[in-house]
């Protein structure tokens, strides 16, 4: 190989940033450089990337937007400021009140940390323009600024509450290793506010090659998915991924395409500029244009994953020995296994047979006094889990133990959050349900199937072929901000659909299954059932969806009142 110059080379990616496949192809130029997607993540990224020294002729003294006047510097500052106040307060919501030690890295000239300090935080900036930095240290009262990049500053670790990346993780070379430097710097149990640039968002979709945000320093564009998998990757959980707002005037926007212009909208911003009068060209509007923001939590990480395997069961003497014993046989190399049983006081000897692995080291027993339906069940399991991935798994066998290992690794190798288990997906097409002897009840669950596949398709906007499997597999920390009620088989239609409202893409791929009839004991009520999946659905499509007031409501709840203060939220009697 020919020895490159460091500075005028520009560096090959030769693995997805963030789950490491090869499988890495080009989709198209933009401003001279090869832009690639992973065909596995669908990461979307530089390759190669610019050179040292072509970054450092885009990272002139210029570089901030409207910095060639004072006014334009003023307007721009304004407004940083404005979205700062924005993220402060989505901040306060996940992390509670402000006080303690912030550090924003990709500071600029200060505008957010100046505004973070007058609101009570302790602040520290890492910035790569020495102007800049220098210009945010006299802005500051007591807050140090630290030019260079994170790695090289050498701070010392597990000091910081918060951690925040406004518009800069998109600009750094290997993104992973960066969240990995914040991880170590942040205390333990400390919050991560990233603001990026998003490939989903509805400017990425309407503009496709022409996005704005398609340019030389933007080496990475991460998605609402991309960005949690790489969070989780590098030991942070209980994300929550937004639309990202910002605070924008007309001007501002019509300055930066006329810096970087894209073909129609830059002339008709230009045009609208002579017609509409200057006050509406300045004032601000709350918009989301082509971004995300995300929060999230450092956890502890551990040396080996842990899968937390639910078993509703209920009245399944028949199979639940076999179950449990395969179960127990399983091995997923490179992954620990917690198997929870959920227990609903059976009437056929289930809970006898379930009571025999209390305290046995693998097995977690949960004891409901009642039966008040599966959901309940796979709900009071989901509670007592504490593995990085979930599965739920029947005691019944319909599915088999041999799929696990394919619809694991999607989640290990960070290729997906979500894995739906497909009846229908194998090389021989539809696998209809039949049963021996009952044809007209056959044709009446296939068409059923049919019909509510349709329907959740059509309304969620899906292409999903069969969304009513019960081999479901995600990361636990999916679950994270969202609640359940359902306490039946519709509570399967809500975990679905509410992973799905929060932004996950299930992956659907074939397994294994052998249907049971109803005289073997199928639970489904045939004419109730489906009357109670109608309204769930009806009600999933229209709910507001919140996942910050849920949050809001667990910081508020997990912090301690203060002194003659009343506690924020009812505490049960002790
Ligand atoms: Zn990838």
């Amino acid at each position: 190989m020919d020895r490159m110059n460091p500075t005028t080379a520009r560096p090959m990616v030769k693995t997805c940033h963030v789950c490491k496949s090869t499988r890495v192809y080009y989709l198209f130029s933009a401003c001279d450089y090869r832009v690639v997607r992973c065909e596995d993540c669908g990461l979307v990224f530089l390759n190669p990337q610019p050179s040292e020294e072509e970054l450092a002729r885009i990272y002139g003294a210029n570089y901030f937007l409207g910095s060639e006047s004072e006014a334009g510097r003023r307007e721009v500052s304004e407004l940083t400021q404005a979205t700062a106040r924005l993220y402060l307060a989505e901040i306060g919501r996940y992390h509670g009140p402000a006080g303690g030690r912030l550090l924003e890295v990709g500071c600029g000239d200060g505008d957010f940390l100046v505004l973070a300090e007058a609101s009570g935080w302790q602040v520290t900036g890492v910035g790569g323009s020495a102007t800049a930095c220098e210009q945010a240290r006299k802005r500051l009262k007591n807050g140090e600024v630290y030019c260079g990049e994170l790695a090289q500053v050498a701070l010392a670790g597990e000091q910081f509450d918060l951690c925040v990346v406004a518009d800069f993780i998109e600009h750094v070379r290997s993104p992973l290793d960066f969240l990995l430097e914040i991880h170590r710097l942040l205390k333990p149990g400390g919050t991560l506010f990233i603001a990026t640039p998003s490939i989903d968002s509805w400017s990425a979709r309407v503009m496709r090659q022409k996005w704005m945000e398609f340019k030389a320093e933007h080496l990475i564009y991460f998605d609402r998915q991309t960005v949690q998998t790489a969070l989780f990757k590098s030991g942070f959980h209980e994300v929550i991924v937004q639309p990202g707002w910002k605070i924008l005037t007309f001007d501002y926007i019509r300055l930066h395409f006329e810096r970087f212009p894209v073909p129609w909208i830059t002339p008709l911003l230009n045009r609208l500029s002579h017609i509409l009068p200057r006050q509406l060209q300045h004032r601000r509007h709350r918009l989301v244009a082509s971004g995300v923001t995300a929060l999230a939590r450092k956890c502890a990480r551990r040396p080996q994953p842990v899968l937390s395997v639910i078993v509703p069961a209920y009245n399944e003497m028949k199979t639940f020995a076999t179950l449990m014993d395969s179960l127990l046989r399983k091995e997923v190399p490179g992954l620990q296994m917690e198997i929870i049983i959920v227990e609903s006081n059976s009437t056929d000897g289930t809970r006898e047979a379930a009571l025999k692995f209390q305290g046995h080291p693998r097995v977690k027993l949960v004891l409901e006094e009642e039966p008040r339906g599966k959901g309940h069940a796979v709900r009071s399991g989901l509670q007592a889990a504490t593995g990085d991935y979930v599965l739920i798994q029947d005691a019944d066998l319909e599915y088999d133990l041999e799929d696990y290992d394919v619809l694991l690794e999607q989640l290990l190798a960070g290729r997906s959050a979500f894995v739906l288990g497909s009846r229908h997906g194998g090389r021989h097409g539809l696998k209809m349900r039949q049963f021996a002897g009952q044809y007209g009840l056959s044709l009446f669950l296939n068409v059923g199937h049919w019909f509510f596949a349709t329907l959740i398709n059509l309304l969620f906007w899906q292409r999903l072929r069969d969304p009513f499997t019960m081999f479901k597999i995600f990361r636990r920390d999916c679950l994270y901000g969202l609640e359940f009620k359902c306490n039946r088989f519709d509570f399967d239609f809500e975990l679905l659909i509410k992973l799905i409202r929060k932004g996950y893409q299930p992956t659907e791929l074939p397994v294994n299954y052998r249907s049971r009839s109803f005289k073997e004991g199928k639970k489904v009520r045939m004419f109730r059932d489906p009357l109670t999946w109608l309204a769930v659905l009806a009600d999933l499509r229209w709910m507001k969806f919140d996942l910050m007031k849920v949050v809001e409501a667990k910081t508020i709840a997990s912090r301690r009142p203060a002194k003659g203060e009343p506690a924020a939220v009812a505490q049960p009697k002790s």
